[in-house]
């Protein structure tokens, strides 16, 4: 049995912003028949704190834990067996967990998470009342001084890391003037270490002093190496080529079960969701959307190529919320085009509705690190259409030539992602529509894909038990 302590700051369903949340979530349960028995380090927030069922003090001794006294309960909190740093100074606050009433990150961000990182580090060095982690599993920069700490206190050569990096634009950047209020030592303050254009790095120091470093998809993980994805740290990945994986994220089964048993059924909800949008059957595909409204997202493409769906007879429901410039033109082609639905908003029924009831969903992304709607989209048989980056290369079977001839295609790949090559594809994807026996069986192949975490889940296991260091 390997034992792992998860170290997240963020975790499904007790606070959640993004993907790390519900992998963080998901990742203890299911490593569970893999021979890895997983806890969890959150901070306590009031929504932690609130949850945590019979929580005892286990370590009381932090008198000043940068700035104030801490301490560390072990409870259960949604679901999970979890750790939780009871830190008032740090983090019994209103507001998102990131951010201030203001919008603007706390400002005490860097040492709110310091504190978590050293908590991990003096659990994995002193062990939590008998309980001692041999791997810590680190979640962005959040979690990523950790290696460095577990050196300054002595047990690196004992406990082994992995750093998984869901979203590589963060990168926890502070001040060098905090060096020493970080407890980070001066000598790791260079190009080598964690020092990156003369701030701290909390994240580069995770890319450097971590045992293995992974994330979400095998192609994102080569992408990260070039300077267009890397944001500035493909140098260092490339430095650490050798010890990157990429294990793709699973979608929770249950919460995302088709609510119809047959294809015929399907076409039902297909038919209501059309109604629901107001949206003719002009003998196309209903092409969805759900979306963050943002420009990695690449929806502008999508608009831009929009003309070649609606001339072909498809239509496009779109759900989402983000940039006000993206959600103005949206509206415009709702406005302009009856094949064309929005809906702007942040609506997890009705999410699950357009998923269902689609027949194709589009993910225009220019990076998508892993991805979870063309899961979902997969699993309820409404085929992805996607650009080929990330976790979308590594997840859709495209219909090309081969994999038509083969008949193993589950959706569509775009490249390169232009609005050019994604008009050919909508194209493509109407010319497919016409085809029943074709559609019919991409359908049936992307039910069978599997979405779940069991894959990843057994090759975490895997990686765990590689990195665990003799005691
Ligand atoms: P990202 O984390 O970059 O936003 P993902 O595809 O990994 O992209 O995850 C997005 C998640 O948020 C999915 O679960 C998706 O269904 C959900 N989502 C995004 N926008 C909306 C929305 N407007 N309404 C409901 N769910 C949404």
């Amino acid at each position: 049995m390997t034992t792992v302590l998860s170290v997240a700051s963020e975790c499904a369903p007790l606070v959640k912003t993004g993907g790390l949340a519900d992998v963080a979530g998901a990742l203890p349960s299911a490593l569970a028949g893999h021979g890895t028995e997983m806890r969890t380090l959150l901070p306590g927030y009031p929504a932690v704190m609130a949850a945590l069922e019979e929580p005892v003090a286990i370590i009381q001794r932090e008198k000043n834990l940068f700035g104030g006294p801490a301490r560390l309960l072990h409870g259960i909190a949604g679901g999970l067996e979890v750790y939780v740093l009871d830190a008032p100074h740090l983090f019994e606050r209103e507001g998102a967990i990131y951010l201030g009433p203001d919008g603007k990150d706390w400002p005490d961000n860097p040492e709110r998470f310091a504190a978590l990182s050293w908590m991990a580090a003096t659990i994995a060095t002193d062990g939590a009342a008998g309980w001692e982690p041999q791997v810590l599993h680190l979640h962005d920069w959040q979690a990523a001084l950790t290696p460095i700490y577990l050196r300054q206190l002595g047990s690196a050569d004992r406990v082994a890391t992995l750093l998984t990096i869901h979203n590589i634009a963060f990168q926890g950047l502070t001040d060098a003037k905090r060096l020493k209020a970080l407890k980070l030592p001066a000598s790791g303050f260079t190009a080598d270490g964690f020092e990156y254009y003369g701030k701290i790095s909390a994240l580069k120091a995770g890319l450097v002093y971590a045992d293995k470093l992974s994330t979400v998809s095998p192609s994102y993980a080569i992408e990260l190496m070039t300077p267009e994805f890397g944001m500035g740290l493909d140098g260092v990945l490339r430095s650490r080529r050798a010890d990157m994986t990429g294990i793709l994220n699973g979608i929770d089964l249950e919460a995302w079960q088709p609510p119809f048993k047959t294809l015929r059924a399907k076409a039902k909800l297909t038919k209501s969701l059309r109604q629901e949008m107001g949206l003719p059957d002009a003998g196309g595909p209903l092409c969805v959307v759900v979306s963050r409204l943002t420009s990695q997202k690449g929806l502008d493409i999508l608009l831009e190529a929009l003309p070649r769906l609606l001339a072909e007879g498809g239509q496009l429901a779109l759900l989402g919320s983000g940039d006000a410039e993206l959600e103005k033109a949206f509206q415009e082609a709702d406005a302009r085009h009856s094949g064309v639905a929005v809906k702007i908003g942040y609506d997890e029924a009705l999410s699950h509705r357009f998923i269902a009831g689609g027949d194709a969903i589009l993910v225009p992304s220019r990076f998508e690190p892993c991805g979870l709607t063309q899961l979902y989209g997969l699993r309820h048989g409404t085929l992805p259409v996607v650009s080929l980056t990330g976790g979308l290369a590594d997840t859709v079977v495209p219909a090309n030539a081969a994999g038509i001839w083969a008949g193993v295609a589950t959706g569509i790949q775009v490249h390169p992602i232009t609005t050019d090559a994604w008009e050919h594809a909508l194209g493509q994807l109407c010319a497919i529509y016409r085809q029943h026996d074709i559609w019919n069986r991409m359908q049936k192949n992307a039910m069978r894909h599997p979405v779940g975490w069991e894959v990843s889940a057994a090759a975490y296991a895997a990686l765990f038990k590689d990195i665990e260091k003799a005691a």
